[in-house]
């Protein structure tokens, strides 16, 4: 059992760093090649420095997740787990204790292992392409609050559910259920506690946008009031816009950094797509699935814990609930490999549904098309990735495919045709 779990392992770790490869050698192919259709607005020496900049990104992310794999499954199949969980257990006295620590440790080490990636991304690799705002402070900051709020997350979840776990017959529909009411919680109250530590969202300034946005939202039957916009230029000149949340708290933020790229035209098409994914319930539907698979993981968890016999995965005597569940963490990463694909295309899906519902709203594909080239263009993002990996990972069309789809539709009205 052993050999064939750490075999599918590292079957997933290759399969991974396989499909990296191929995306990163499709990108040097078509290195500072124009993409049809960007010609006006993206210049060969951009693309060239777009491909620079996915090389520059794909090999730090190489190296810490083949790193930070290889180190897990050291843990993992060695007699490390079995030494570290006979080292938390009684330390604490009791078996929840012991778990809540369990926990706490690694993911106190798992945070060690991550700083060093996360300096180096921010003030070397964004640095050198003229993406990072940040100062070291900001990023101590930053680094410190995300511990102490992940810490204050951990230690209750995991307290609760190891006592579910221990103090009720079938524990897997408690956890879950408390899992979710957690996830519920966290989505209503972030906006008012946990982004504001971070970032400050203000609503748009007035003006000739703010009229536009207004006019969108009315025709599209929503809130004016729910459109913000965030300081995320404190940080980096990434842009982008996003939309987030269930019920009342739903609402559409754009980064002030896009604010400053784009003209009001091209800010009313990405506004118009986030209220795609509003109006279509993307948010909504996700939160449905994630429920139902969950439900899933847990129920094959329970079984597993009940019945399976989990440490001899792993060659391992005996191991503490909380060890065992590590070790379903890593089975739940196999499956997760396979449904990655799907996920990345059921995403794919909204999006093109959120374009369409956009250009339903505006009439104006061009000025969508040439928001997301200027996207493009202010985030060197890859215009070249593999199909293979594309397929597997992007939960966006790449954006060649979505620009030339955009382009081709036809021409909705007379002054759109001159965007
Ligand atoms: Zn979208």
């Amino acid at each position: 059992m052993k050999g064939a779990f750490l075999g599918s392992c590292l079957l997933i770790l290759a399969a991974e760093t396989f499909l990296r490869f191929l995306d990163g050698r499709h990108q040097h192919r078509h290195r500072g090649r124009v993409p049809p259709g960007f010609e006006t607005a993206v210049s060969a020496a951009t693309v060239e420095q777009a491909g620079d900049y996915a090389r520059a990104r794909k090999n730090v992310t190489l190296i810490e997740s083949v790193t930070g794999e290889t180190l897990f499954l050291l843990f993992l199949f060695t007699p490390l787990l079995p030494g570290y969980d006979r080292w938390a257990a009684p330390l604490s006295g009791s078996p929840i204790c012991g778990g809540v620590l369990f926990f706490l440790g690694l993911f106190l080490l798992a945070r060690l292992f991550d700083a060093p990636f996360s300096w180096y991304r921010t003030f070397r690799l964004e640095d050198r392409f003229g993406f990072n705002r940040a100062s070291p402070g900001l990023w101590i900051s930053d680094q410190v609050k995300s511990m102490a709020l992940t810490m204050v997350l951990i230690v209750p979840l995991a307290a609760g559910s190891l006592w579910l776990v221990t103090a009720t017959n079938r524990w897997w529909l408690w956890v879950w259920g408390l899992w979710m009411a957690v996830s519920l919680f966290l989505m209503v109250i972030s906006p008012y506690v946990i982004e504001p530590l971070f970032f400050k969202f203000q609503p748009l300034p007035d003006g000739e946008l703010a009229q536009s946005v207004n006019h969108l939202m009315k025709e599209a039957g929503l809130r004016a009031g729910k459109v913000l916009q965030v300081d995320a230029s404190r940080r980096s000149s990434h842009s982008n816009a996003y939309f987030t949340g269930i019920g009342k708290e739903k609402r559409i933020v754009l980064f002030d950094t896009l604010l400053e790229q784009m003209n009001r035209q091209e800010v009313v098409a990405v506004l118009a797509h986030e209220i795609g994914h509003w109006r279509s319930r993307h948010v909504r539907q996700r939160l449905l699935f994630s429920a139902a698979v969950s439900a899933a993981g847990f129920y094959v968890a329970y079984g597993l814990v009940s019945f399976g016999d989990i440490p001899a995965w792993v060659g391992a005597g005996e191991l503490s609930l909380a060890a065992q569940l590590l070790v379903l963490s890593a089975a739940a990463r196999i499956a997760g490999f396979f449904a990655t694909p799907l996920s990345a295309a059921w995403s794919r899906h909204h999006e093109r549904e959120a374009d369409d519902f956009a250009i339903r709203l505006t009439n104006q594909p061009r000025a969508l098309a040439s928001a997301l080239i200027k996207l493009a263009r202010e985030n060197l993002a890859n215009l070249y990735p593999h199909p293979l990996y594309a397929w597997f990972y992007y939960t966006h069309p790449p954006l060649v495919e979505r620009v030339t789809r955009l382009q081709n539709l036809p021409s909705a009205t007379p002054e759109e045709a001159q965007v």
